[in-house]
């Protein structure tokens, strides 16, 4: 894979390549790795919003750790002799010994978004950094149908064809989603919220019951001792994630194949069923300390931090001075009323799809959607090789990248584990439509 000339192709004019990327995530940063390995002769160029991307940055805490097998990384499943993985990563900066000598079951999260940045920084020829991409189009590029890209600068961008690997739009539900203040913020903004606030809160509300809420809990709480800390879950308790290797398998590549061409309520079980694997659910270590925190500060007879079960947050204001809500009990509908300083919204992602908390279609492509199929139950139709199928022929291909959980399953979307393979499905599809 190579550049389409030098490191910054912002003119309006820039020379047309095989393949645009929107985003340059560790989706479409594996997908480059694949390019570069596979197929050098193609040209790719990639426009990522931020100046100096870092992996989850708002959630890069303290002594958290990755959830996927490390090996799972950017290439090693699709390449294992790939220069861009996990252990040689560890290699060239000459820490593997010291890391196998761990004692951590998982590689400590800020560990692995270094390891990111490292392979990041191989690829800064081929991506401009800081270009926010506001619009896509089709248009005629060099004589045939193409995508034009529009930046937040007004820089545009051409390809052959495009490929979206933005990350999924965090979940922001009601009745937060009409309220636009500082004292609210989505857990990917977790860090920068609570290290910039102008004094310690004395409450905070921590909605959700997700790996990340139980994370942000304990940080809160070693962060701000004397706070008042109210996590608000919908369920009846925090879960325990389901780690069961057979549940697990939801991800290998034949369970992709298989949910792929599951019915859509042949999906909707294995989704039920392999949700535990991956959401609304924790690991044992976090959820043990957690309770553990909560029993210790009672045993004290200062208990600071709670677990509000079965409640949801029905109304939410806020003023200056913090955030009123009112909180149902599912079951018994007792209504409580609170107030705190922040809230912290751990409450997920959206997948694509016409259901409340879904999306039918990443809004970036607002303007190409039209020239797109969906199904008759209104889901985008995605193919085998994340390409979208077009209304006519001739349209130039459009692949999705780590969007398409409500299409190839628990797998896909918000996890590395089938990340490198996906890149080289991608890889293969772009190879079908003479582009590779
Ligand atoms: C807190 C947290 C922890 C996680 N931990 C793990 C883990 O341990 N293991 C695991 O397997 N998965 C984990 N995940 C799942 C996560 O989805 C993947 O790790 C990974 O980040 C997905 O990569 P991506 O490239 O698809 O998306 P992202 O990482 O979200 O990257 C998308 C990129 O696109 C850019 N972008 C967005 N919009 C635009 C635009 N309009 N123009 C230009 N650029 C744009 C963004 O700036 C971003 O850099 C975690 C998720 C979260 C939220």
């Amino acid at each position: 894979m190579t550049a389409p000339g030098s490191g910054r192709s912002a003119e309006p004019a820039s020379a047309c390549v095989d393949l645009l990327g929107v985003g340059f995530g560790p989706a479409n940063l594996s997908l480059a790795i694949a390019m570069r390995e596979d197929s050098p002769r193609t040209t790719a160029f990639f426009l990522e919003a931020q100046r100096d991307p870092v992996w989850q940055g708002g959630m890069l805490l303290d002594g958290s750790n990755i959830q996927n097998h490390p090996s799972r990384d950017l290439a090693t499943l699709r390449n294992p002799r790939s220069h861009y993985s996990f252990l040689n990563y560890l290699f060239e900066v000459g820490r593997l010994v010291e890391h196998l000598n761990l004692p951590l079951e998982f590689p400590l999260r800020k560990e692995y978004a270094q390891y990111i940045q490292w392979a990041t920084n191989q690829f800064r020829a081929q991506v401009e950094f800081g270009a926010r991409v506001t619009g896509i189009a089709i248009a005629d590029v060099d004589g045939a149908p193409g995508y034009v890209v529009t930046c937040s600068d007004g820089s545009r961008h051409r390809g052959r064809a495009l490929v979206l690997g933005t990350g999924r739009t965090p979940l922001v539900p009601d009745p937060f989603d009409k309220l636009d203040s500082p004292r609210v913020c989505h857990l990917t903004s977790y860090l920068p919220t609570v290290q910039n606030l102008a004094r310690a809160p004395e409450s905070i509300a921590v909605i959700g019951g997700s790996q990340s809420a139980v994370e942000i809990v304990l940080d809160l709480a070693s962060r701000f001792p004397r706070a008042r800390i109210v996590n608000y879950v919908r369920q009846y308790g925090l879960r325990l994630k389901d780690t069961s290797p057979f549940s697990e398998e939801g991800f290998f590549p034949e369970f992709t194949d298989y949910y792929f061409k599951a019915t859509r309520s042949g999906k909707a079980a294995l989704d039920a069923y392999l949700r535990p694997t991956n959401y609304s659910s924790s690991d044992a270590d976090v959820l043990h300390a957690l309770y553990a925190l909560i029993y210790e500060q009672r045993l004290d007879g200062d208990q600071r931090v709670f677990v509000h079960r079965n409640t949801e947050v029905r109304a939410v204001e806020v003023d200056d001075a913090g955030v009123s809500f009112e909180a149902e009990e599912v079951h018994t509908k007792d209504v409580v009323t609170d107030r705190a300083d922040l809230v912290v919204l751990a409450t997920g992602f959206r997948d694509l799809g016409p259901h409340p908390h879904q999306e039918p279609y990443p809004a970036l492509l607002g303007g190409v959607i039209d020239g797109f199929q969906f199904d008759a139950d209104g889901y985008l139709i995605v193919e085998a090789d994340y390409s979208l199928r077009p209304r006519v022929d001739g349209t130039p291909p459009l692949f999705l990248n780590g969007l398409c959980e409500s299409t190839h399953g628990i797998g896909d979307a918000g996890s590395f584990s089938l990340l490198s393979l996906r890149s080289a499905t991608i890889r293969d599809g772009l190879r079908k439509q003479g582009i590779a």
